[in-house]
C-alpha cells in the first residue's frame, strides 16, 4: 500500500470516498466537514498530499496560496461575515488525518482563546 492510498483525503480526492464538495480549483479541493463543529465548516485540501500546512509552504507555496483563496472563495460564496481558517499541526493540537488541510468555520459567533 502506497501513503496516498491508506490516505482517507487522497481516498477522498480520487473519489473513492464520498464527500460533499462545494468548490474545486486545479490544486485544491473544498469539501464539507463530515463532523461540523459551525454552520459552514468545510475543508480545504491540496491535491498534493503532504502531511501539513508547514510543508505544503515549503514544497509548493503557490499551492497553500490557491488553497487560502478557495478558502476565502468558499466564506464569500457561504455569505459569512467571518471566519476562522484553522491548520491543526500534529496530534498535540489534534490533527487527526495527516494530509494538509485547512477548517473553514464560520456561520455562528465564534470565540477567542480557541480550546
Ligand atoms: P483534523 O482533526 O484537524 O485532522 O481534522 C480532520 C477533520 O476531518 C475532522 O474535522 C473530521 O470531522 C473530518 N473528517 C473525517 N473524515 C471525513 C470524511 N469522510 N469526510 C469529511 N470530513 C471528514
Ligand atoms: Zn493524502
Amino acid at each position: 500500500m502506497s501513503e496516498t492510498s491508506e490516505c482517507l483525503f487522497c481516498r477522498i480526492l480520487a473519489g473513492e470516498v464520498p464527500a460533499d464538495v462545494v468548490a474545486e480549483t486545479d490544486h485544491s479541493l473544498a469539501f464539507r466537514d463530515i463532523g461540523p463543529q459551525a454552520p459552514t465548516h468545510v475543508l480545504v485540501i491540496p491535491r498534493r498530499h503532504v502531511p501539513d500546512i508547514g510543508t505544503l509552504a515549503a514544497e509548493a507555496p503557490e499551492e497553500l496560496a490557491d488553497a487560502v483563496a478557495l478558502a476565502a472563495r468558499v466564506a464569500d460564496d457561504e455569505g459569512l461575515e467571518g471566519f476562522r481558517l484553522v491548520a491543526n499541526t500534529g496530534a498535540a493540537a489534534q490533527q487527526t488525518v495527516f494530509h494538509c488541510h485547512l477548517h473553514v468555520l464560520g456561520g455562528r459567533e465564534l470565540t477567542w482563546p480557541p480550546g
